[in-house]
């Protein structure tokens, strides 16, 4: 494995948004995160987006670069976003329940040509039972009769360029679902429109085929998280990690891919999860590999909050989706923490056991 210390440029207080994407299958859940990664693969290294493992992280200075349309006052104080990669994954729906929340707002998405579902009203309950904060993408906008994409453009203008028979459909769509919120007893609302955020939810209008409505979507993700979250965002000694999969990788034995919310982690560091151990690795993907190749993972020393990592050590067998990894630090009663631990993998335990 080849050593590198580099570590993305942080904020010096900040960490970065970690954000998911949640709602009904087929919405596009998967066609939004391949978009917004996407448009900048053409760019290559300039978009300086990250594949980590099982996140994918976003520098402020590509989601200024893919705003700058909007005019609007991009101060970003945070280092960038995490996106977590898996909406559809298994282990995720433990995660999804978990009371603690691995994210700070989610990314709910709704078909403008099929209205709330099902799984889009199980999505609504485990956020408002997590109080987390979230934003609707209304997703599929080209999909609308007639309609003329532009690509990756701002949803203001791309309305600007439509018919009037367009724009009464679309706005007969914006309603209903609007309705359909109301039912679930939502107040939402055009994401332009919503004077009141943070009591009414606010909708982004998107297309995950043409692009279009994705930058408003970033915009409004970085700008309310930094606005709203300035505490939870800060960035604090102490670690704040959960596993979101136990995986066994040859040449490495049992790992655990992470997501370090806050804090920072050290090879060598003694961890508790299932078992007391000590970190073996700390591995990221190799940043020049296109294609994943198997065991083509940078180590390094050290890495900061909000990041997804691998992490290699003794005796993760036990490992489970959906707890936390404690850190042992000089101060710490280690029976205290062996004790937290075990509460936590127990109450993990028995929603799974519920589901
Ligand atoms: P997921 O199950 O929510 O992850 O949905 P997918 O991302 O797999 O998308 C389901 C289907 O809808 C795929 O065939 C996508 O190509 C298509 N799709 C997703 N987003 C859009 C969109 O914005 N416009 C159109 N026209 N099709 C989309």
């Amino acid at each position: 494995v080849p050593k590198s210390d580099a570590s993305p440029k942080q904020s010096e207080d900040l960490r970065s948004p970690i954000c998911c994407i949640m709602g009904h299958v087929d919405t596009g859940k998967t066609k939004l995160l391949d978009c917004i990664r996407g448009t900048n693969v053409q760019e290559g290294e300039a978009g300086g987006i990250t594949q980590q493992i099982g996140a994918t992280y976003f520098p402020a200075a590509n989601i200024r670069e893919r705003t700058k349309e909007l005019k609007a006052d991009a101060t970003l104080k945070v280092p960038g976003l995490l996106v977590i990669d898996t909406p559809g994954h298994e282990s995720f729906t433990n995660l999804r329940s978990r009371g603690s929340g691995l994210c700070d707002i989610a990314i709910l998405v709704v078909d403008i040509m099929h209205g709330l579902e099902p799984q889009t009203i199980e999505s609504l309950n485990l956020l408002k039972m997590r109080k987390t904060e979230f934003i609707i993408a209304l997703n599929k906008v080209d999909r609308l009769y007639d309609w003329k994409a532009r690509r990756n453009s701002p949803i203001g203008m791309t309305l600007k360029k439509q018919t009037k028979d367009v724009l009464s459909e679309f706005n007969r769509r914006v309603t209903h679902v609007i309705t359909q919120f109301k039912e679930q007893g939502l107040n939402t609302e055009l994401y332009y429109k919503n004077k009141e955020m943070g009591e009414t939810f606010s909708i982004v209008p998107t297309s995950a085929v043409t692009g279009e409505g994705i930058p408003d979507l970033l915009l409004l993700l970085v700008q309310w998280t930094q606005k709203t979250m300035v505490e939870k965002l800060t960035f604090s000694d102490e670690v704040q990690c959960t596993v979101l999969e136990v995986k066994v990788i040859e040449g490495l034995g049992t790992t655990i891919d992470v997501v370090l919310v806050n804090g920072v982690l050290h090879e060598g560091d003694q961890i508790v999860g299932p078992i007391v151990t000590s970190i073996r690795a700390l591995l990221t993907p190799h940043p020049m590999k296109e294609i994943r190749v198997k065991g083509a993972y940078m180590q390094h020393k050290e890495i900061k909050a909000a990041q997804g990592i691998k992490i290699a050590a003794q005796g993760l067998e036990h490992a489970i989706a959906g707890t936390s990894i404690y850190v042992v630090g000089p101060d710490d009663d280690l029976e205290d923490i062996k004790e937290a631990a075990k509460e936590d993998m127990q109450s993990v335990m028995s929603r799974i056991d519920k589901s």
